[in-house]
């Protein structure tokens, strides 16, 4: 096969290791005679990896014991739903910090539950983050809900908001395990598996003990956190492989020396990426604002900060000879995106930055 190198935003890119590891125990796991896939769920097997993975999340991001870890099916997406459901009781309204296409989902979803307040004024062109000093937090909120990495704009926080108190909830399906996080200053942390630490279907979801036994009645069981802690995410049957494969994502994290090594790749990687944008002379654009540039995301426009359709396009067929794939921005801000998650290797991201200098020369006036 050729040495293919995959930018993709999500379902994204796994390591090469984790691959050989699944694809020895497909049929066979761990010497069961039989694949996970026709494992009961309540055998002592799926048990014990339930358990396992619940231990290695608790490890990679020292999370407290007074939190639960829980895995629940229905995505990212799933969880803008299961938000409200579980949350927004206490006061009937919570607060959103819209900052890309995600959290305006987010907020969208939570709008047929409860009331929403937006902190930050609307716009349709997402580029950094509002000073917090500017935000319009409700003391009422129920809750603050923030998308840690918008993984379409490429909008990433790199601080933790002050809430005054009120719980802070982040989706980070697309920057979860890559980096420390202090879990403490959270009440709920989710995001669905396919950007970062493995495959679609499943969200991992991490929350405050305290803030269980508050979900709205007409919550679906299956998406309650309550009910779902007390079964130990062994309800219904579970999306077990994704869970498995998570897992398996998790563990090659710890073997590559854990969250701080996850840290100074992604620094490393994504700065390969901005510098070359910045070196440019204004051939490449990056609109997101330095601080608030993702380390996962980069969106860039070719040509003018508006893009040039044709150099786009010119551009994706070049990479494409050359085995650099998906790399075709969201269809909502056009141009280009490379993501640059843990799986992504230095070598997947010196091929990219080779190509971007090469065009450049080539094309710039
Ligand atoms: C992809 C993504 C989602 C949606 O995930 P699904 O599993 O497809 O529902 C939600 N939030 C963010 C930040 C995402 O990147």
């Amino acid at each position: 096969m050729p040495n293919i190198h995959n930018f993709g935003a999500g379902p994204a890119k796994l390591p090469e290791e984790v691959y050989e590891i699944l694809r020895s125990e497909l049929t066979n796991f761990n010497g069961s005679g039989i694949s996970l896939l026709e494992t009961s769920h309540r055998s002592a097997t799926y048990l014990k990896l339930n358990t396992d993975i619940q231990n290695v999340v608790r490890n990679l991001l020292n999370v407290p014991d007074n939190y639960k870890i829980l895995f629940i099916a229905g995505g990212g997406q799933g969880q803008f739903a299961a938000v409200p459901l579980n949350l927004i009781s206490r006061t009937g309204t919570a607060d959103y910090v819209v900052t890309g296409a995600w959290s305006e989902k987010a907020a969208k979803e939570a709008k047929k539950y409860g009331k929403v307040n937006l902190v930050v004024p609307e716009t349709d062109k997402y580029t950094g983050i509002p000073d917090q000093s500017s935000w319009k937090l409700d003391p009422n909120a129920s809750y603050v809900h923030i998308c840690g990495n918008e993984t379409i704009h490429g909008v990433e926080f790199d601080f933790i908001p002050d809430t005054k108190g009120v719980p802070l909830v982040a989706d980070m399906s697309s920057n979860f395990m890559s980096k420390k996080l202090d879990v403490s200053k959270f009440g709920v942390i989710y995001g669905g598996a396919q950007k970062n630490i493995g495959t679609s279907g499943v969200a991992l979801v991490i929350v405050r003990e305290d803030l269980l036994n508050k979900a709205l009645p007409i919550c679906p069981s299956i998406l309650d956190w309550t009910i779902t802690a007390k079964n130990d995410s062994i309800l219904n049957t579970p999306p077990m492989y994704a869970i498995h494969i998570m897992g398996r994502v998790l563990e090659w994290i710890v073997r590559q020396g854990g969250l701080d090594k996850m840290a100074e790749n992604a620094t490393k990687k994504s700065s390969m990426v901005y510098d070359v944008i910045e070196n440019s002379n204004g051939f490449y654009y990056a609109p997101v604002a330095k601080n608030s540039r993702s380390k996962m995301n980069i969106p860039f426009r070719i040509g003018s900060p508006d893009g040039n359709d044709a150099l786009e396009k010119e551009f994706l067929k070049g990479a494409e000879a050359l085995n650099l794939i998906q790399l075709k921005g969201h269809r909502a801000v056009g141009g280009i995106r490379a993501s640059t998650y843990n799986a992504v290797t230095f070598e997947d991201v010196n091929a990219l930055v080779s190509y971007m200098k090469d065009f450049a020369k080539k094309h710039a006036k």
